[in-house]
């Protein structure tokens, strides 16, 4: 049976002269909702991050949250590991603009700390929680009561110690292992609103754990690759094993770790998905990578290209071409590019060739193009070249 992968049908520029693909037939998962988000089924995957803030902060955390959100998080976690952050708790919950979910480690009391404060969701690392399996019941009843759902996550960095001596380290298997028998544990007091993750710092190691617990439940996964390393090696890391298991159809929610601002880690989690297709692309900007028979400074202009169509309001693809080898090919199958050379650039429109410029007017002009298209989309933009509308800054530079 065919799953829909919960792509905007919804059409416009943004997806140059050809149409976008599903990457794979998305696997059949169960759907919970985290606050108003839903998670699992055929629900649009979504974005998480975590918040590095004190959680006992409350202003600094929800200032991370609102950034986060405007970043494009969809959810947002919150470390709590003292009473001091359990109570900061149901203001952050109450307060912030998405979904909260609660981490908890060590101290099963916080737990129901999360659940009372309102939070959408609380994270259990049963590897890491005393006495965890002693107190399911308690929480599921919990859980239950309140609407919240659980995500289980196991960490190799804390894998269930049980686990590490019949395996000798955390494998895929004992991953997999540690996770379903925490949930057959919930299913035994009959509750099953439960995402999980199997995070390992190793993609190759979490690739094949994600498979096999794809292949043994139907909870929604949240991907992670936990301790990925700073911005380059994570975001590479996050891309290719989120990019193995997405185009297999697995994962219904991301979180990309990164030792780097969390509205970094959100940043690259949207761009994965929007590289894939899973979600609806923003601003792309299709630059070549330059060479011997550039005839224009191609870094330089696909720089100033991106920072002038920044929080461009409509989806648009963007085709910046160092010369006439492959340029006008690419910049055909774009809503908007150039081709230059000679000092010259040619500007295309959805395939046609509007006009050639000097070179010093290419960004200029490939801007004002942009807003033409977006207007036409029926974006208004004003004379101080921002356009109306949630969130839309779009500036002419
Ligand atoms: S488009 Fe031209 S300049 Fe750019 S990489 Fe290709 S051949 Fe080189």
């Amino acid at each position: 049976m065919s799953v829909s992968l919960g792509i905007p049908t919804v059409r416009g520029a943004g997806q140059g002269q050809g149409a976008a693909r599903p990457v794979a037939e998305r696997r059949k998962s169960r759907q919970i909702m985290v606050g108003g988000v839903p998670v699992g089924g055929d629900a649009p995957i979504s974005v998480q991050s975590m918040t590095t803030t004190l959680t006992a902060d409350v202003n600094s955390t929800l200032q991370q949250i609102a950034e986060l959100n405007a970043a494009g998080c969809q959810i947002v976690r919150v470390a709590c590991p003292s009473q001091d952050d359990a109570d900061a708790l149901p203001a952050i919950a109450r307060k912030s603009p998405i979904p909260v979910i609660a981490d908890i480690h060590f101290q099963p009391k916080y737990v129901f700390a999360a659940i009372d404060a309102g939070c959408a969701a609380v994270r259990v690392n049963p590897g890491n929680i005393k006495k965890f399996d002693d107190k399911v019941g308690e929480i599921a009843r919990a859980a239950k009561d309140a609407g919240v759902p659980i995500r289980i996550g196991v960490n190799a960095g804390s894998l269930d110690k049980r686990l590490l001596e019949k395996y000798g380290k955390a494998t895929p298997e004992a991953l997999v292992e540690s996770a379903l028998w925490e949930c057959s544990l919930f299913e035994e007091h009959d509750f099953r609103d439960i995402k999980i993750s199997v995070k390992h710092n190793d993609p190759v190691v979490m690739i094949e754990a994600y498979r096999q617990l794809a292949a043994q439940c139907d909870y929604p996964l949240h991907l992670g690759v936990t301790e990925a390393g700073p911005a380059f090696q994570g975001t590479i890391k996050s891309a290719v094993a989120f990019g193995a298991l997405l185009s297999q159809g697995i994962g219904d929610t991301i979180r990309v770790s990164l030792s780097a601002p969390p509205v970094e880690e959100v940043k690259v989690g949207n761009q994965i998905l929007e590289s894939l297709g899973l979600r609806e692309r923003g601003l792309e900007i299709v630059s070549c990578p330059s060479c011997g028979r550039a005839q224009v400074d191609v870094y330089t202009l696909a720089e100033e290209v991106t920072a002038g169509l920044k929080d461009f309001p409509v989806p648009l693809r963007v085709a910046v071409m160092g010369c006439v080898v492959n340029g006008p090919g690419e910049a055909r199958e774009a809503d908007l590019g150039v081709a230059s050379g000679n000092g010259k650039g040619q500007i295309f429109v959805k395939g046609e060739v509007i006009k050639t410029v000097p070179e010093s007017q290419i960004v200029e002009t490939l801007i004002e193009e942009a807003m033409r298209i977006a207007e036409e989309m029926g974006v208004e933009i004003d004379e101080d070249g921002a356009a109306d509308g949630p969130g839309v800054q779009v500036t002419v530079k």
